[in-house]
């Protein structure tokens, strides 16, 4: 039996196919669950429906709209009944925010990398739990060691991971009576849409390859292998972790 038979995992932040959250749908898919993805714009479905035909349905969600949260959990309800996964693979800030001096950030800009990227899994996760009820659910997240040390141009996202860390643990306390376990796995850095947005993106790969126990970059498979584990019984009794997947870069002190 595979590892996620029987299993139904709704995927958000698939933007294409260098995603952070497609590499951890192709491993499920392997691992024999069953997929919904979310877009956020026309543009985005273009991009996703072509890789998500055949693997799993996509249904329209910007996080930032209430509404369209709660519309895409009542179509999960209608045609799953529940769900046992869910994967939060999303964030956001402005560009000029990820390349000014942290200390210039706006409060627009401040509160916009917050929504997006820390607040949208409360409200993903509060909406999930009803389905997950007595199904042992499992919520993941994404985020980067920009929230524990200064990262150069991360700024106000290093802010917002850090929330969404804090977030994790908070989430892991209120849901874990429901038998729902809520984790993040921490990923080395890799050349995604987002990180694109990111000055000097390439100079982190080059520490990372430099300075890692491993003395190397990650690939996306290596996130979608850690993903697995916790989301399936193999994670069954780890909850409120933030699990590193970034060949040993943290544990770097000089
Ligand atoms: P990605 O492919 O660009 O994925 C980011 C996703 O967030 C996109 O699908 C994007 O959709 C979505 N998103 C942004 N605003 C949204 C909104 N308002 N509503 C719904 N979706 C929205 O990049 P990625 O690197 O795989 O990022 C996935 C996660 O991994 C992020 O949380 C990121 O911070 C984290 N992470 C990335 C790295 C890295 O080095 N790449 C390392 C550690 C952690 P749009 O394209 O429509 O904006």
């Amino acid at each position: 039996m595979k590892l996620l038979e029987g299993k139904r995992a709704a995927i958000f932040g698939v933007a294409n196919e260098r995603s952070i959250a497609w590499a951890i749908s192709e491993a499920f898919h392997a691992e024999g669950a069953e997929l919904a993805f979310t877009f956020a714009g026309e543009v985005l479905e273009k991009r996703v429906r072509p890789l998500a035909e055949g693997i799993g349905s996509i249904l329209p969600c910007d996080v930032t709209k209430d509404e369209e949260v709660e519309k895409v959990f009542a179509t999960l309800k209608q045609e799953w009944g529940g769900i046992e996964i869910l994967i939060h693979a999303i964030a956001f800030a402005n560009k000029e925010d990820l390349s000014n001096p942290y200390v210039q950030t706006s409060r627009a800009g401040f509160h916009l990398a917050m929504d997006v990227s820390a607040y949208s899994l409360v409200a993903l996760a509060r909406h999930a739990a009803p389905l997950m009820e007595g199904r042992k659910g499992s919520i993941l997240t994404l985020t980067y060691m920009g929230a524990e040390k200064v990262i150069p141009n991360y700024n106000v996202m290093g802010v917002a991971k850090a929330a969404l860390e804090a977030s994790v643990r908070y989430l892991a306390h209120d849901l874990g009576p429901k038998g729902i376990r809520v984790n993040a796995i921490s990923a080395g850095p890799l050349r995604t849409l987002a990180a694109a947005g990111i000055s000097d993106f390439k100079t982190m790969l080059h520490h990372v390859a430099e300075r890692a126990p491993l003395k190397r970059n990650i690939d996306a498979a290596e996130v979608g292998k850690t993903a697995l584990y916790l989301c399936s019984d193999w994670g069954s009794a780890v909850t409120g972790e933030v699990l590193h997947v970034d060949a040993g870069y943290n544990i770097m002190g000089m």
